[in-house]
């Protein structure tokens, strides 16, 4: 279908474009979209309405009129590097691939992505964070009470049990004999209902373990956990992973000493980027979403500017990949866990976070597949003298 995109006035730009594309890929089951002059072209695999379009595009492009292009931090470097250096770690070993969105890392990579971690476990460190470590599953209870299928459902990932009868058990032995063929599980016939799923965040345990705390003074915690989002590569490579790594460091407690978190804490990321010669910039996030009543709800986001994220330049894609963030959650969490400071208010939250996946890709792509060969300086901060 096409869907006309005029009386814009100036024609619209890459980074509404992106909005646009990612915002709809991440609601429909697309086919192709194609962006012309002054309508998009769109063919999806499903059946979709065309004014359920047209009617989305017009509300995405006015959202998209309120995009945040606030940048706090814009470090350039020139960069010579232009490819991407995926196929080289792979063929070196270093990263192997498991399955779509699923890798293996060993060698000089993954000695980069503990490095990382180290790094950003001493910033907590510097500010007293209580170290804590978490399932990865979330109950559903968890998922309901921060209302998170509703608005999230496009990254949702639950797991499920084979029903405690004997009859499904044996059942279900049977259909999935190693000896068959098949690729998928069927989960009605045989699957319990499901009442956890694998997490899509790794602070979020830390508040629901605060629920009905009072007299709750400020606090700063950090944990470094895998999380898990229903998503997979366009170019096979670790930009986009259904399992990933971070490390969040999260402030629990009053509105000002929230506020002087994220300041410190945006301060530190700045830090990180001089120190690791990251080419890359703070910017505030416009994250697409899934397009149900959220979409309003993030133009409020995206103006009262509640997410700034870390963005390392990836020269071979000409685009930027987040590679960290920085979230005021103001008293979300406070409300939905009921957390009471000393004066009975609600606690606000904040939190900080970066993905090791992405960051050690990010200074692949950017100096190249053998890290022996990058910068002297960057090879000094990050001990790697191969
Ligand atoms: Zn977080």
């Amino acid at each position: 279908m096409k869907i006309p995109i005029t009386g814009q006035g100036e024609p619209i730009d890459e980074h509404v474009r992106a909005f646009i594309r990612s915002s709809i890929a991440r609601s429909y089951d697309v086919k192709s979209m194609e962006f012309q002059d002054n309508a998009i072209l769109i063919e999806f695999h499903e059946e979709v309405p065309e004014h359920q379009i047209r009617e989305l595009v017009k509300q995405l492009l006015y959202v998209s009129r309120s995009l945040a292009n606030d940048v706090l931090f814009d470090k350039r470097i020139t960069l010579d590097y232009r490819e991407n250096p995926m196929p080289m770690l792979e063929s070196r070993g270093d990263i192997r691939k498991v399955a779509d969105g699923m890798y293996m890392m060993q060698g000089t990579f993954l000695k980069l992505f503990r490095f990382f971690d180290r790094c950003v476990k001493q910033m907590a460190d510097k500010y007293g964070a209580i170290e804590q470590e978490y399932p990865v599953l979330w109950p559903v209870e968890l998922y309901r009470t921060i209302n998170y299928f509703k608005e999230f459902p496009q990254q949702v990932i639950l797991a499920a049990t084979v029903k405690n009868t004997y009859q499904a058990k044996e059942k279900f032995a049977q259909n999935y004999d190693g000896q068959k063929n098949y690729e998928a599980v069927r989960l009605e016939e045989y699957m319990a209902p499901s009442t956890f799923g694998l997490q899509s965040a790794v602070c979020d345990t830390c508040y629901y373990l605060l629920k009905d705390k009072k007299d709750f003074d400020n606090t700063v915690y950090t944990t470094y956990n895998k999380v898990f989002r229903n998503e997979s590569s366009q170019i096979d490579s670790l930009d986009r992973l259904k399992n990933f790594s971070v490390r969040d460091i999260m402030f629990v407690g009053e509105k000002d000493f929230v506020y002087s978190m994220l300041r410190e804490l945006t301060g530190e990321f700045i830090g990180f980027i001089e120190t690791f010669k990251i080419c890359g910039k703070i910017e505030a996030a416009n994250d697409p979403f899934f397009v149900n009543e959220s979409l309003y709800k993030n133009i409020f986001q995206a103006t009262s500017r509640l997410k700034y994220e870390m963005l390392a330049y990836i020269p071979f894609l000409d685009s930027h990949l987040a590679i960290g963030s920085i979230n005021n959650h103001l008293d979300f969490f406070g409300k939905a866990f009921n957390i009471r400071l000393p004066d009975g208010k609600y606690a606000h939250s904040g939190c900080v976070g970066v993905g090791f996946e992405r960051l050690v890709y990010s200074l692949y792509c950017q100096y190249g597949h053998n890290a022996a060969a990058w910068p002297k300086d960057l090879k000094k901060e990050i001990d790697i003298e191969e």
